[in-house]
């Protein structure tokens, strides 16, 4: 998928994309996930609203955002759950991640960082692994500086 500008991303074709239908709650919610370098959490994604929409839709198209490859869940210190955008590889058949998710104890953001690699491990001594999550707890760059 070709993405070269992200001032330029036409949000409804990458609705289509991945197999979504293009509401115009869908558009703003994918956008808002672009223009936000962190993961959301539903009550952001309200407080980022300007008009109401009941919480059931919110989670149906989060829902389908993951299920399509657009968003993935990611660990959050109060066990909130929270989503952030996947990189290209991901798609409606398939997620692909081995990043690993920075955690601010300050802030409690959550920051996907898609250069710090984990290796692909399917297997170890016998085990499956399905799932593989590496947190790194600390504190972030702006919350270093109060
Ligand atoms: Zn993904
Ligand atoms: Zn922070
Ligand atoms: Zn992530």
């Amino acid at each position: 998928m070709k993405l070269i500008d992200k001032e330029n991303i036409d949000f409804g074709l990458l609705l289509s994309q991945h197999g979504l239908s293009k509401t115009s709650f869908r558009k703003f919610l994918i956008e808002l996930f672009y223009k936000t370098h962190h993961a959301l959490s539903v009550d952001e994604i309200i407080n980022n609203l300007s008009y109401q929409i009941d919480k059931v839709s919110i989670y149906r198209a989060l829902n389908a955002f993951e299920k399509n490859g657009l968003i993935h869940k990611v660990p959050d210190k109060a066990n909130l759950i929270k989503y952030a955008l996947c990189k290209s590889e991901c798609s409606s058949e398939k997620h692909l991640h081995n990043h690993a998710h920075l955690l601010c104890s300050i802030c409690n953001e959550t920051y996907c960082i898609n250069d710090f690699k984990i290796p692909v491990v399917n297997e170890y001594k016998g085990f499956l692994i399905n799932n593989l999550k590496v947190i790194l707890e600390g504190s972030c760059v702006d919350c270093q500086q109060i």
